[in-house]
């Protein structure tokens, strides 16, 4: 039987290697596998579930690679690390099908909705993010911009209270330094 560290390793190595040629929007164009350590780290650092933890790692992987040669998909995942871990993914996963406005507004209906593990996993994703926005945000985003993000962001979290007080009081400090910040710069 293979031990929840021995996986959770795993996950990272696969994650490593389908994000090698990612790197993130911003201006520093950070290695892409940075974020989703960040957030494994952010879910193991609050006691999250291991499940939870090895999706955090794996939770981009289908989104991000829709374009690779060969895109990574729900049922790989599930071959290689399991059902839950790939239903965890499936629930934070957008429909890449639709318009980037239309899946911002569903992220904020359906937060709510979605289980425990997976809205731990979308609330250390938002952290990371504003840390992301906040440190080194994409050339192209105005003050408006961000701002919006930011605001965006605060409105999923909404829905992803109720299952770990910890990451919800990191996001809210995040959030709060988030908009103190674009106070300051307005
Ligand atoms: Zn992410």
């Amino acid at each position: 039987m293979e031990s929840p560290l021995a996986a959770t390793l795993r996950a990272a190595v696969f994650a490593a290697r389908v994000h090698a040629t990612h790197t993130r929007k911003g201006a520093a164009a950070e290695p892409y596998v940075n974020h989703v350590l960040e957030v494994a780290a952010l879910l193991a650092e609050h006691g999250a579930p291991d499940v939870a933890v090895i999706a955090g790692l794996l939770h981009d992987t289908v989104e991000d690679s829709s374009d690779d040669p060969e895109p990574v998909t729900l049922a790989a995942l599930a071959a290689e690390f399991g059902e839950e871990v790939a239903g965890i993914v499936a629930e934070v996963s957008d429909d890449k099908s639709l318009p980037k406005e239309v899946r911002k507004a569903l992220q904020v209906r359906q937060a709510a909705k979605k289980s425990a593990a997976a809205r731990q996993l979308k609330l250390a994703d938002k952290i990371s993010n504003l840390r992301a926005i906040m440190a080194s945000p994409p050339r192209a985003w105005e003050h408006a911009r961000r701002v919006e993000y930011v605001g965006w962001a605060g409105r999923v979290a909404v829905g992803l209270r109720g299952c770990n007080p910890g990451l919800e009081a990191l996001f809210d400090a995040t959030y709060r330094a988030a908009m103190a910040k674009l106070a300051e710069e307005a």
